[in-house]
């Protein structure tokens, strides 16, 4: 029998056709700012006007945004991790801390343009103006798998060494740690965005994002109620025989699960090696234990499903 004569196959062709007609749509942060930024690519020049691309990459690809010295810390502040309210004390965090000493030189975490450069007193960058003080956005020729562009932000710095509209190298001072704008002591505060870079509500979890250490790996996870909800500002415990490190589920909000991890809780910079994750409740009862093993270099995804 000839299908084109099928009355069902006309239908169904029809019916294929008008699926492909209706446009997709557009992500909810999808903004004329961010189109317009994501149209360009950075590095683009006379020469290579037709092969300049945007690099659609997936995560830890991002250089440790500290001056690569010795005395530095390129650690994140394990006491005030994404998502974290410090117990309730402190807003949902909306990116990482460096704590290093005032005047320590801010790299670029990867090449990039700058695309805002000052302080915040005027523009909206944050829940209130004023609150990131003297602040760096990075736009990056980086695109993750599941989003857009990827920006980074740099802020309460003690001094700005860029431009808006300037290119800077990977790894370009950018400023100086510093504790301007909403800021308890010298830090950096450090955050990804994706979309729209001037709302905060557009961040990611750094850690998702940076480098990997020597020999180190990282747990991304999620912890669920039965019914397959995330649990928000619940807390985990992350050890070894010999280290211990209290891990907290992001708060609800503003705080962004990674479209592709579908994460809400991260233990970064873990040394290689055998770890057990226990949750217990509010009363310190147990509520689940389970072993997992952390290799050198990589993201180790677990979802955890609490029973009751
Ligand atoms: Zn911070």
């Amino acid at each position: 029998m000839n299908p084109v004569l099928n009355p069902r196959w006309r239908d169904i062709c029809l019916i294929l056709i008008v699926l492909l007609a209706v446009p997709r749509a557009l992500p909810q942060d999808a903004t004329p700012t961010s189109e317009t930024i994501d149209l360009v690519p950075l590095a683009a020049s006379a020469t290579a006007t037709a092969t300049a691309t945007i690099e659609r990459v997936e995560h830890n690809v991002l250089h440790r945004p500290i001056e690569l010295i010795d005395d530095n810390v390129h650690w994140i502040d394990r006491t005030y991790t994404y998502g974290d309210t410090r117990l309730n004390t402190r807003p949902a965090h909306l990116g990482v801390e460096f704590v290093n000493e005032r005047n320590t030189a801010v790299y670029a975490a990867k090449a990039g343009r700058v695309i805002f450069a000052g302080e915040d007193d005027d523009t909206l960058l944050g829940p209130r103006l004023g609150y990131y003080g003297n602040v760096v956005i990075l736009a990056h020729d980086l695109r993750s798998l599941a989003d857009r562009r990827l920006f980074t932000l740099y802020g309460h710095l003690e001094k700005i060494d860029v431009k808006a509209g300037e290119i800077v190298d990977d790894q370009a001072r950018v400023g100086r740690v510093g504790s301007s704008g909403v800021a308890i002591g010298a830090h950096l505060h450090f955050e990804v965005r994706v979309g729209n870079p001037f709302d905060y509500r557009n961040t990611r979890n750094p850690e998702l994002w940076l480098q990997h250490y020597l020999e180190h790996g990282m747990i991304v996870g999620s912890l669920r109620d039965k019914d397959g909800e995330l649990l928000a500002g619940r807390r985990l415990t992350v050890r070894t025989s010999e280290n211990s490190r209290d891990v907290f589920t992001y708060s609800g909000g503003v705080v962004n699960s990674d479209p592709v991890w579908r994460e809400n809780f991260t233990a970064g910079d873990l040394l290689e090696g055998e770890y057990e994750i226990v949750v217990l409740d509010e009363n310190g009862a147990l509520e689940h234990r389970e072993s997992i093993e952390i290799e050198a270099y990589r993201s180790t995804y677990v979802d955890i499903v609490l029973e009751n």
